[in-house]
């Protein structure tokens, strides 16, 4: 099948010979498409087959001009247009030219083999960087982007760095970072008192013991602090989840190099690309098999995935070259807080969690988290968007207003949009604490001073409570109220270029509806600008609210009582139910009758959980969606095309849309496990059932075009088999792949509704 990529370049791209290079590049592999330069970067479209535009990306990256250097490469696949011959577009000089600021860049190829050059100046020396590498957004205090306006202006440059700053022959003119061991930053390490034991090179030196003797590291990074500690040892990473309170949830590994990596995971060449890429994120891989290699069980329990990134600063360089085996490199902060940034704000919130301090005295001024992708369906998938990738914008085909959106309450990222870019921010986290509501305050304040943009309106979640939509108000300007899944949708459209009508499959675990329940499940088509709401779940209860998040058997319980009524209390053998006590059960029998503290809902995610808990995977939860995950885990055993029974009937109410009942799926769901039905065979059927349902409301709908978006589709077996399954009866599934499905993508949503004025009816 020929798709159409879509590639964006920044960097030192333009006046280098950079268009005629592709030009001869796509013709000799005969790809029709072009190229153009714009304020923006350099733009490229070719079509062609998936492989062979894979091989197209990969030989620009291998085969550029010399004096040329790709500070970002972003690639998306698009519907065909069907050109005819490749050509030079010319310039686009169009609207204003805005100032990008660059992401931070991992080091450079020619910087790492001076780094381990002894007779290098810089041997060694954990801030080397050029201008075509280190750190950037995480250091920038204003524009135009120099030396004076960093956090590196405290720093004077030497004769010899500043003659390499000043020499346009160098790798080093203009490098804002340029540092050497005489006039740059340095490292020290500190014990959890904030002494000082070492520095220098016998700083790294001695942490290199201290985590081969099991102890836990706070080392300050790029854009932030990481907790590492050595990944093949089990009761260290115990410490390290009891210390932080993160029972279970994946910790990220950074493995030394890419061989290593290879031994213990399967890596396609796409998964190659993006380890060793600019980017350098997080890399969701299959582990080979999980008992040949020596990663504590701990790390990522149950889990057939690893999270891995390979050393991207000249710090973790060094530490790894004298490691030489993967350690955990989690976030340095407390859950639900932003990663620390200074070291004696960490000094002072990790010293329960780490034993060592290993710190520089190079300010970084905003937190930037490690970013983190999956390959699914051949393609990268974003699933958190900071370092590497942000502030860097979307483009757009048409002229935004000036705007600002708040985004959502879980994964808050804000947005601001300006000519046809939508700047979207870093990962900033869950607003549930002060700490992360203020980073949210610190980066909205950020991008209007980067930016230079006074908003004309805010865009803001539709639920009153958020924090995000109060905040809102603040700006005392006009406020457009999104409703979250609305916002999901318009996100996957415009990262794919879709025109209306369409229809879009809003799946997640939470988001206020129109009716002020909660939504989740949802099926929106959109016609002239406006959307409505054409097919939902059944709706059922939360008993407790909140609190079923985490107690999973509760929604099970709120499900069950929708189909059995207050009968299914008498018989406790029910599996959901035979995990409360006598007493909780009374409650929560009581909630739901009197229908006190049991919000609706009809949320997919939610189904996942109550699926969990009726076959019994798992009754609690300890982070968000790890019962989905685990369900999706199920899939990779076994295989089957069975799926359960289920009914789409047209609402009573007469509005002309349909309600899709799990009532057949559960009992059916309920009789397999009496049978002991495997639970691979269980979450296959059930799964199987999810991608039915969207092809069935997809038929009735009839639109050509469906976007999928939500948390859910972060799920493989999900996307894939619902994909497959549109394909094959002609419809055009489309999903994510630059913007994250989760809430992370909420903010551009929220921009495009508000920018070009779309409704909900
Ligand atoms: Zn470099
Ligand atoms: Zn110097
Ligand atoms: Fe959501």
């Amino acid at each position: 099948m020929i798709k159409r990529i879509h590639i964006v370049i920044r960097g030192a791209v333009q006046g280098v010979g950079f268009r005629p290079f592709v030009f001869k590049l796509a013709t000799s592999m005969g790809l029709n498409g072009w190229v153009l330069n714009s304020s923006q970067g350099v733009f490229i479209e070719v079509e062609g087959k998936q492989e062979i535009l894979e091989e197209f990306v990969l030989r620009i990256g291998k085969e550029k001009p010399k004096v040329s250097f790709i500070q970002s490469l972003e690639h998306k696949y698009l519907d065909p247009v069907g050109y005819v011959e490749f050509v030079i577009r010319e310039s686009d000089s169009s609207g204003e030219p805005t100032a990008l600021i660059l992401p931070d860049i991992a080091t450079c190829e020619d910087c790492r083999n001076e780094l381990f050059e002894p007779s290098n100046r810089r041997y060694l020396y954990p801030f080397i960087n050029c201008t075509n590498c280190g750190p950037r957004y995480s250091i920038i205090e204003s524009l135009p982007y120099d030396r004076p306006k960093t956090t590196m202006k405290e720093f004077v440059m030497c004769d010899e760095c500043n003659s390499e700053y000043k020499n346009p022959q160098d790798r080093r003119f203009h490098a804002q970072p340029n540092a050497c061991p005489e006039c740059g930053p340095s490292i020290e390490l500190w014990d959890n008192s904030g002494s000082l034991l070492y520095s220098k090179a016998e700083a790294i030196k001695e942490t290199v013991k201290a985590i081969k003797d099991g102890r836990i590291v706070a080392l300050k990074g790029l854009g932030g602090f990481h907790i590492i500690t050595d990944a093949f040892n089990n009761d260290s990473v115990l410490k390290l989840r009891q210390r932080k309170h993160r029972e279970e949830k994946p910790l990220a590994l950074m493995y030394p190099d890419i061989g290593a990596v290879m031994k213990d995971c399967e890596v396609s060449s796409l998964e190659e690309r993006l380890l060793l890429s600019l980017q350098s994120p997080i890399v969701l891989l299959h582990r080979k098999n999980r008992h040949t290699d020596y990663i504590a069980e701990s790390v990522t329990p149950g889990n057939p995935y690893l999270g891995i990134m390979l050393p991207y600063t000249p710090l973790h360089h060094i530490l790894m070259h004298f490691l030489q085996s993967p350690i955990i490199a989690t976030s340095g902060n407390h859950s639900e807080e932003p990663i620390c940034i200074d070291e004696y704000e960490a000094l002072d919130k990790l010293n329960n969690i780490v034993d060592l301090f290993l710190v520089h005295n190079r300010p970084i001024l905003r937190h930037v988290d490690d970013s983190i992708v999956s390959v699914l369906m051949d393609r990268e998938m974003i699933l958190r968007r900071a370092r590497g990738y942000a502030p860097l914008p979307i483009n757009t085909n048409s002229e935004l207003d000036n705007l600002v959106s708040v985004g959502s309450h879980l994964k808050n990222t804000i947005a601001i949009s300006k000519g046809k870019q939508v700047f979207i921010s870093q990962h900033i986290g869950d607003l549930e604490t002060v700490e992360s509501f203020n980073a949210f305050k610190k980066t909205i304040s950020d991008f209007k001073k980067l930016y230079n943009v006074n908003p004309d309106r805010v865009a803001c979640d539709l639920h009153p409570e958020y924090i995000s939509s109060k905040f809102a108000t603040d700006f005392k300007k006009p406020i457009v109220r999104v409703q979250h899944h609305v916002a999901h949708v318009l996100s996957c459209m415009e990262e794919n270029q879709l025109e209306e009508p369409l229809l879009g499959v809003s799946w997640d675990g939470t988001g206020y509806g129109i009716d002020k329940t909660i939504w989740g499940g949802e099926f929106l088509t959109l016609k002239d600008k406006t959307f409505s709401r054409i097919a939902h779940f059944r709706k059922f209860h939360l008993p407790g609210g909140e609190h079923s998040i985490k107690e999973i058997n509760r929604i099970a319980a709120g499900i069950l009582y929708e189909i059995y009524g207050k009968e299914i209390f008498n018989d406790k053998k029910i599996l959901p139910l035979k995990h409360f006590s006598d007493e909780e059960l009374k409650v929560i029998e009581n909630m739901l009758i009197k229908k006190i503290n049991s919000p609706a809902t009809t949320s997919a995610g939610r189904l996942f959980d109550a699926v969990a808990s009726i076959i019994d995977l798992r009754q609690r939860v300890n982070y968000e969606a790890q019962a989905a995950m685990e369900l999706e885990f199920l899939t990779s055993d076994s295989n089957s095309n069975e799926n359960y029974d289920f009914q789409i009937t047209e609402d009573n109410s007469g509005a002309n849309n349909y309600i899709i009942d799990w009532e057949p799926m559960i009992q059916e769901i309920l009789i397999d496990k009496l049978n002991k039905l495997s639970l691979n065979l269980l979450s296959i059927k059930f799964h199987n059932t999810l991608s039915q349902i969207i092809l069935s409301v997809a038929k009735i709908v009839g639109e050509e075009k469906v976007a999928l978006s939500g948390g859910c589709f972060q799920n493989r077996y999900l996307l894939e088999r619902t994909v497959n399954l549109l394909e094959k009866e002609n419809f055009k599934p489309y999903w994510h792949q630059r913007v994250p499905p989760n809430d992370g993508g909420i903010s551009l949503g929220q921009v495009i509704y508000s920018s070009f004025n779309y409704n909900f009816k």
